[in-house]
Formats: structure tokens, sequence, C-alpha cells
């Protein structure tokens, strides 16, 4: 090395030439319709594309869904639902315990509720009132006694002890609606008869712009329309572990998001494109 040349060190503030920088969009900050041009340089923001031509913006135009789905698929190549189970009716019993709970939290209940009460039968032997112990600690446990002890009852009196795969049969169990359906339906089955709509789909649906809807059976429909079928089971999973890793609902990582440059999220924490502030819960 020459003497007297040092090299250069990174800034303490972390701003030293090339690095990303993630804070908070600033509100008044300008739209500049520019990408950046110098390596190094705070990215600008660009205007939404037209998805139509010389028309107005769409959010569902068919090469931007296409867009999100391979990005998806890169993300999220083979995902599938985090619940443990072994059969349908593991699946449809943690399906229901999953309701206002966690994955993990269910996953910590099920394997001892199992092998205390192995088949469909041990459970319609129960009352709500003797279950209700075992998954207390997946909340609202009242109700979800109630539910898993209902649907046990009717699947052995009426459907000789398998669960139904179909979709008009599901929804006559207790507790089941069609979220509940669509788990076990999708992952059990793998049919596809609708699309999960859980809350990490409804907010990221939202955030994509995908629907204008807050409600489940509407968000849904809105779906089904704009997501080829075939993707309908993959797409939803993949939607649920986003929301898991980084489209928080408070607080998303936008600035590690693949995601980034096609999403005009109004709460986004940091930003390429557009924002357009409806696009959010
Ligand atoms: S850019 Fe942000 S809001 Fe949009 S999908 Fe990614 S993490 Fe979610």
């Amino acid at each position: 090395m020459v003497r007297g040349v040092v090299p250069r060190q990174p800034a303490k503030t972390g701003r030293h030439e090339g690095a990303q920088v993630s804070r908070p969009l600033n509100k008044s900050r300008k739209i500049t319709g520019l990408r950046p041009e110098r390596p190094g340089q705070r990215p600008g923001i660009t205007k939404s594309k037209k998805s139509t031509p010389g028309g107005k913006y769409n959010p569902v135009a068919p090469e931007r869904i296409a867009e999100i789905l391979k990005r998806l698929d890169q993300l999220y190549p083979d995902v599938t639902c985090a619940l443990t189970h072994r059969s349908a009716w593991e699946l449809l019993v943690a399906t229901i315990l999953s309701a206002q709970s966690t994955d993990v939290n269910v996953n910590r209940v099920t394997p001892e509720l199992f092998r205390k009460y192995p088949t469909v039968e041990d459970f319609a032997a129960l009352t709500p009132e003797q279950l209700e112990p075992d998954v207390r600690s997946t909340g609202f446990f009242r109700n979800k006694s109630k539910s898993v002890v209902g649907a046990a009852k009717k699947i052995v009196s009426e459907f000789g002890g398998q669960v139904p795969d179909d979709m008009e049969r599901l929804l006559t169990l207790p507790g089941v609606a069609r979220k509940t359906a669509n788990v076990v339906l999708g992952t059990w089955f793998r049919k596809a008869d609708g699309v999960v709509v859980d809350t990490h789909v409804t907010r990221i649906a939202r955030r994509f712009e995908l629907t204008k809807n807050t409600d489940a059976p509407k968000i849904e429909q809105d779906l089904m329309k704009v997501i080829p079928r075939e993707k309908w089971i993959l797409f939803a999973h993949q939607l649920i572990w986003h929301g898991r890793k980084l489209c928080f609902a408070r607080r998303p990582k936008c600035v590690d998001c693949a995601l980034e440059n096609i999403c005009h999220a109004g709460d986004k924490t940091w930003s390429t494109v557009e924002i357009h502030k409806n696009a959010k819960l």
C-alpha cells in the first residue's frame, strides 16, 4: 500500500456509497418519475405503468397477475399448510383450532391431543366440556370444543367416519366455513374449490389491489376471478408465508421484498413506485 493512503471505510452511519437504506416513507416526498441513475442513489418514485394500453392503471391486468405469481413462485416454490397433520380429520381439527391462534400454538397442542384421542370416533364420544382442557391454550376453547366434537359426531353418524371431500358437505359440519373447508380440500384432497382467505391473504390481496373488499367471501370471489384455478391452492399458501416472513400487518419489510416494485400498497414502509393510498386494510 502506498504510504499515507488509507482505504475508505464504511461510514458509521451506514450511509456509505451503495448502501441500501430502509426508512419510513415521507409523505412529503416528491414523486419524481425517475428511477435511480447512479449506484448508491436513493431510488426515486416511479409512476404506475399503465396496464392497459392507453388506459388507466389496472391492478388485475393479466400481465401484472402473471408477474406477481412468477415472483411468488420464485420466493416460495413449494410451500404448504404449516399445521401438523396425518389425516384429513387431523387437519380439520387443527384448522378449527387455528382460528384466532397461531399455527405454532396449535402444533404445540395437537400431538398430545391426537395421542389421547386417536380417531374421529374417540372425539365423537366426548362432550365439549371434556375436550375443553385439551384445547384451552388455543383460545376461544369453548366454541372450538363444541365445533370439534360436533363435527366428529356428524362425520361418524352421517359420513361413515370419513371427512367429506366436497365443499357442500364440509360446510354442513359445525364450525366449518369456507376457509376451513378450502384448507382441507386444497391441502389434503388437492381439490381447488376456492381460495383460502385468512388474515394474511386478506391483507396482502388488498395491498396488491387484487380486491377492494374487506370480507372474506367477497375477497375469495375476487381472487377466484383473477387467479388461474390451477394456482388457487399454492397462491393462498404463498401469501400466508409472505405475510409471516415479510409482509407483516405492521411495518412490512418492503425494503427486502422481491415484489416491491410491483406493489403500490398504501402502508408500505419503503417504495420505489407510486403509492396508492387505498391499497391497504
Ligand atoms: S412491498 Fe411491502 S407491502 Fe408490498 S408486498 Fe412487499 S412487503 Fe408487502
